[in-house]
This record gives C-alpha cells, sequence and structure tokens, in this order.
C-alpha cells in the first residue's frame, strides 16, 4: 500500500491510500510458482489482520507471511476444540451427529467390509466410532495428548498422537485415508499427503472434505466469508488447486462434489451476518456450548439465523447443483 501526504493551497494536509490493483509476493508454492499476489486483508474474531494471497501459478490461497506458532496457539484453545466432547448445544448437536454418520455410511460404501481406516485429526472421534461399528478396523491421529486420551478413553479407539510426519505407522497398511476439514489447516500439505499415499494400501483410497474457495459463496462474500477462518485456515483450496496438488502426491480424483448440508447453509448465514457488519463469527460462537454471549445478543442471533436458514438452503442447493457450492467432497484412489 502506498501513502502519500497531499498538501492543499490552504495548509491542511490529507494522507491518500493507493491500493495497486494487484500487489505481487514472492513466495514459492509447490507447483513450481515463485510469485502470488495479494487478494485482500481479512480480518480474524480477535481483531488481528492477515493477508491472503493467490499462486500465480495454481490459484492455491494462503496466509502469507503465514502466523507463528505462538499465534495459532492462541486461536486453538480450549474454546475452539470444546472442553467437553459435546461443543454445541443438544438438537445442534444432534443434528451434527445424523450428518456426520451419513459420512461414514458414504466411506463405507467404496471401502472392503472389516477395511483398516485412519481418519487424520479425528476430533471428538463420532467417524471412527461409527465406522467401528459397522465393523472396520479404525485409528485416528489427534495433535494433542489430551484430546487424543479423551476420545481414546470415551470410545475405546485407537488414536496416535502427534503430527502425522512424526509419525510411525505401518507403509501400505490402511485401506482408506480420512481427512474431515483438517487439510486447510496443516502447514504442510505436500508432505503430508505423500506420506498418507505411503501409507494406503495400492490402490487405497483417501476421502478429503475442505471448504472449496472457488465456490459462490467465498466469491459472493469474500473476506467476509466464514469459511476462510483465519488464521487457522493456512490454505484455501479451489477445485484446480486441490487436484493439481493431489496429483503430485501420486493420487488420480475419482469425484469431486461440493454439498454438504452440515457446512454449507450455514456458513451462507454466518457470512451474510459478517457482511452486514456484525463481529465476525459471533452467531457460531453463540451456538458453542461455552459460549458467554449475552442473552439478548443470543435471541438476538438465533433469531437472524432462522430468518437466514431458508434462503441459505436454497442457494447451496443451487451451487451445488453447479458444482460450487461451499465444500468440496473428494475421493481419490493411490495410484
Ligand atoms: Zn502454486
Amino acid at each position: 500500500m502506498l501513502n502519500l501526504l497531499v498538501h492543499l493551497s490552504m495548509g491542511c494536509s490529507y494522507e491518500l491510500r493507493l491500493y495497486p490493483m494487484l500487489k505481487k509476493v514472492k513466495r514459492s508454492c509447490w507447483c513450481g510458482c515463485d510469485t502470488a499476489h495479494s487478494v485482500f486483508e481479512v480480518s480474524t474474531c480477535q481483531g488481528e489482520i492477515f493477508n491472503l494471497v493467490q499462486c500465480d501459478g495454481c490459484d492455491l490461497y494462503c496466509l502469507y507471511p503465514a502466523p507463528d506458532e505462538v499465534t495459532l496457539l492462541r486461536y486453538y484453545d480450549t474454546e475452539y476444540y470444546g472442553a467437553s466432547p459435546l461443543k454445541f448445544a443438544g438438537p445442534i448437536a444432534r443434528a451434527i451427529a445424523i450428518l456426520q454418520n451419513q459420512r461414514a455410511k458414504r466411506v463405507a460404501k467404496f471401502v472392503r467390509q472389516g477395511g483398516k481406516i485412519l481418519d487424520i485429526g479425528c476430533g471428538n472421534g463420532r467417524f471412527l466410532k461409527e465406522m467401528k461399528r459397522q465393523g472396520y478396523s479404525v485409528e485416528g491421529t489427534e495433535l494433542t495428548k489430551a484430546s487424543a486420551l479423551r476420545v481414546s478413553k470415551e470410545a475405546d479407539l485407537l488414536i496416535h498422537i502427534g503430527d502425522l510426519l512424526s509419525l510411525e505407522l505401518a507403509e501400505r497398511s490402511y485401506d482408506a485415508v480420512t481427512f474431515w476439514h483438517v487439510i486447510e489447516h496443516v502447514r504442510n500439505p505436500l508432505e503430508i499427503l505423500r506420506k498418507v499415499n505411503i501409507l494406503l494400501k495400492d490402490n487405497g483410497i483417501l476421502f478429503l472434505s475442505l471448504p472449496n474457495q472457488d465456490s459462490w459463496q467465498a466469491k459472493a462474500f469474500g473476506k467476509y466469508w466464514f469459511h476462510i477462518d483465519p488464521p487457522r485456515h493456512l490454505f484455501g483450496f479451489g477445485t484446480i488447486s486441490l487436484i493439481s496438488l493431489l496429483e503430485k502426491c501420486g493420487f488420480s480424483v475419482e469425484c469431486v462434489n461440493t454439498f454438504s448440508l452440515e457446512y454449507n447453509p450455514f456458513g451462507f448465514m454466518q457470512s451474510m451476518l459478517n457482511s452486514i457488519g456484525i463481529s465476525r463469527d459471533r452467531a457460531y460462537g453463540t451456538l458453542k456450548l461455552s459460549s458467554s454471549t449475552p442473552q439478548l445478543t443470543k435471541i438476538t442471533d438465533l433469531l437472524l439465523l432462522s430468518m437466514l436458514s431458508l434462503p441459505a438452503i436454497a442457494f447451496e442447493l443451487l451451487a451445488g447443483c453447479c458444482g460450487a457450492g461451499a465444500t468440496m467432497n473428494i475421493m481419490a484412489h493411490k495410484r
């Protein structure tokens, strides 16, 4: 940004801020390109500003410069993970549970009965529990000991603690590996996906769900888009940048769809509220069990969300039919 001080004849002065159309930055991407351009600055729920840039080669979006570990830790506190296994109140938690069980049923259609499944960043372990109930051999990973112990204790699941790259797991031993809204959080998706490729059996399957930066929702709301989730989402993928990364890591993509009842309509509603000047992601915070939102604000947020729910579902149904929904669900095979 260029700042110019303009002196006028009356003796006063004004500062002009000139925004060049495409500010270039030097950033090496795994696609081989060395330059990116600024897209916009985005503010977090704590009021910090980050710069979103897009690679000139593969259209990948990322925060630049990438936030450091100390900054990120402030955004991955107990409020993010939730102090209890339930992040949201009763009816919402039940609706999410039903939708997550649907995810398990979808995976079961493609993975042989009794096969071995690894879920990266398994969260509350619901997906793994459902797969186990259906007769699969399941394992998960979690970054912190506290969350891993909580899941493994409650559901008697095998949870590996730590970053996938540091874990010693048997090569060519898994029938499927899953990432449910995780890959956009990691610092090194290229290395992670290459390791996943090594862990999978021949023709093993990779399932990924993540926000779609090429969606109508992302384009319509820009910096107010809920699923940018700064600074936790370090990368923003569209179809082109994700498929080119997967191919680089030894996968061939079988199918992509962009509809998610769990993520898309709410993303529309929260983005709309962000864009009309309500503090970033306030309604999302209101819905959490750990919320300390005042009662009147809660009621206002719930009313606004219910008013927006039908337009949000209609918008995302149409977007999903046109391949422009706010979530990408991808299935890829190991080549
Ligand atoms: Zn690139």
